[in-house]
């Protein structure tokens, strides 16, 4: 890898590269392009283990700390650095909003240009609103997710023009290194990994990651719950959905492109992939919020996935007795305010009057 094009290499200012391209399988060409993405907090959550039952550890890996607001922001810096380095001038990518933003951020970071295509309707206004603002080409075609997924994958092969979405295998490898935080935050693998499961690079990526960990460090491996949301379930039905849908729009895809991987992850690690309701996705982002955490709507799915299970007995509380889980919630709730305006109360209104305060507040009238 050559010298960094925007930040000195050193260990206070260093992204996922950085920190750990040594682990990660990039080519020689590779000129790193950073926001300095990664070291996201993990957040102890004993008041929600608690209310699930109580007797294990539980964490949240909040990516929405990330330089725009979700992971996808530490597989976009290793496809936008090989693409750099490639001597490429133009990224594209189909998104349901956050590959989106991360795209055009990190394009904008190395002077390219970036075209995203998003599908019509129901992407979030933050996510676009951020595409918008780091300066991206934004096309919205009159189709879904996977038809826009479809269309950039044949445009890149006619031209010189670089696949930035989770089929590029260097996304994937900027995505494992979540799982390599995790396992120095907490000095070994968990035992229960919980995430959201749209496209399936993610949880492709943390198996990589962990797998990988566990080769080079006997870390330990987790077993992987896998969440969908039950209008965008193809892992669970076993077949595509030819129209999903779902208030949380990062995992409303009905082809995931890594799907047969996502399936692996979770066989091979002793897990599964299970779907919840909009309903039960929405009580936990309120719940979530309830203990400081303000998540997007798919990102609460990991956790709903856990409290479902347990509620259900699928998981028992015997089993995690003494365990440690982490919930990996993908992306800020920033990026979706329009949910909370949709679902929760307007503010009340009142005259500029303290006796009107007072009684909104203390219930007394003077
Ligand atoms: C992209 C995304 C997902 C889904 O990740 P996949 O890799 O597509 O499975 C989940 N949550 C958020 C916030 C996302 O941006």
């Amino acid at each position: 890898m050559r010298g960094f094009l925007n930040t000195p290499d050193s260990s206070l200012y260093s992204g996922v590269l950085a920190r750990y391209g040594a682990w990660m399988d990039l080519p020689a060409h590779t000129r790193p392009v950073t926001l300095l993405e990664g070291n996201t907090p993990l957040i102890p959550m004993p008041r929600l283990a608690q209310e699930l039952g109580g007797g294990f550890e539980l964490f949240v890996k909040f990516e929405g700390m990330n330089p725009t607001g979700s992971f996808k922001d530490r597989g976009m810096t290793a496809a936008i650095s090989e693409a750099f380095g490639r001597g490429v001038h133009t990224v594209i990518c189909a998104s349901t909003g956050n590959t989106a933003a991360s795209a055009a951020a990190y394009a904008a970071r190395a002077q390219m240009r970036a075209i995203v295509i998003i599908p019509e309707g129901k992407v979030a206004a933050g996510k676009l609103a951020g595409a918008v603002a780091y300066g991206a080409q934004v096309i919205q075609i009159q189709g879904s997710f996977d038809d826009a997924l479809s269309l950039v994958v044949e445009i890149s092969e006619r031209h010189p023009i670089a696949l930035v979405n989770s089929l590029n295998p260097y996304r994937l490898e900027g995505q494992k290194t979540a799982a390599f935080e995790i396992v120095d935050a907490l000095g070994s693998a968990p035992d229960w990994l919980c995430l959201p499961v749209g496209n399936a690079g993610n949880i492709t990526s943390y198996w990589m990651g962990f797998r990988q960990d566990h080769a080079r460090r006997s870390s330990g491996l987790p077993r992987i719950l896998g969440v969908q949301a039950e209008g965008a379930a193809p892992l669970v039905l076993g077949h595509p959905v030819e129209h999903p849908e779902t208030v949380a729009t990062a995992i409303r895809i009905g082809k995931p492109a890594r799907g047969e991987q996502a399936l692996e992850a979770a066989e091979q690690s002793g897990g599964r992939i299970i779907a919840v309701s909009d309903a039960e996705i929405l009580a936990m982002q309120r719940r979530l919020a309830g203990e400081g955490v303000w998540v997007e709507p798919a990102s609460a799915a990991g956790l709903a996935g856990l409290a479902r299970q347990l509620r259900e007995g699928k998981m028992r509380l015997s089993e995690l007795r003494g365990r440690r889980v982490v919930a990996v919630c993908t992306g800020h709730g920033l990026k979706d305010p329009e949910i909370i305006a949709h679902n929760m109360p307007a503010p009340l209104r009142l005259p500029a009057r303290m006796d009107a305060l007072e009684e909104a507040i203390l219930g007394v009238s003077r």
